[in-house]
């Protein structure tokens, strides 16, 4: 055995380079959080929970035409009244009613291409919602969400600060930051 090899076998020289890997991460900033006592804050674009706002929807279809998976489920009727015109005639008004839109969310893949296709300004279906603690212990009826649990979050908890959709959270603005500094100047 050559004699450098020799010292190199009585010498642990590669437990001291790991030890000083081990010892440098000592003094660096640490990276992991105390969860959930402390959370961290999502970006903007992070697709989380569901929102939803029947007020703003249209009924178009094109975030359920968009869905690759096809969990999107809308069922509506149109409802037919008649109203007096400013020429005094009688018309006919059509107006369309959603009975039914749900969101099979175990099986969603966050794509994100339903908020997309969605043509309302501010949106009326989005991910951006910055909340994502939805474990359930059941997960085919718990995370099924209907028209009315989209908009309540009824049974899921939202980021701290986010309001649920039917509480006023906005797409562009889910922590309302925007909307209290607006406020404030
Ligand atoms: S985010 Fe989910 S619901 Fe929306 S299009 Fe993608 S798979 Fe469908
Ligand atoms: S694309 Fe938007 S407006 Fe159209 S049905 Fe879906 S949520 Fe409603």
């Amino acid at each position: 055995m050559p004699v450098k090899e020799f010292f190199k076998t009585l010498v642990p020289v590669e437990l001291f380079q790991g030890l000083g890997v081990t010892g440098a991460y000592l003094f660096r900033k640490k990276e992991t959080v105390q969860y959930p006592e402390k959370r961290l804050e999502p970006q903007d674009r992070f697709r989380g929970m569901f929102g939803y706002s029947l007020e703003r929807c249209i009924d178009c279809h094109l975030c359920a035409k968009a869905c690759p998976i096809s969990i999107i489920h809308i069922k509506d009727h149109t409802e037919v009244e008649e109203v007096e015109g400013p020429d005094g005639k009688i018309k006919k008004k059509k107006t369309k009613v959603i009975d039914r839109y749900d969101i099979d969310v175990k099986r969603c893949m966050f794509c994100g291409l339903c908020e997309e296709a969605c043509p309302t300004d501010e949106k009326s279906i989005w991910l951006t919602t910055k909340s994502y603690e939805g474990a359930v212990y059941e997960r085919n009826e718990a995370l099924y969400f209907d028209k009315e649990r989209l908009g309540s979050w009824e049974g899921f908890v939202g980021f701290p600060g986010v309001k649920a959709p039917a509480e006023g959270q906005l797409p562009s603005d889910p922590l309302g930051k925007k909307k209290a500094a607006e406020g404030g100047a």
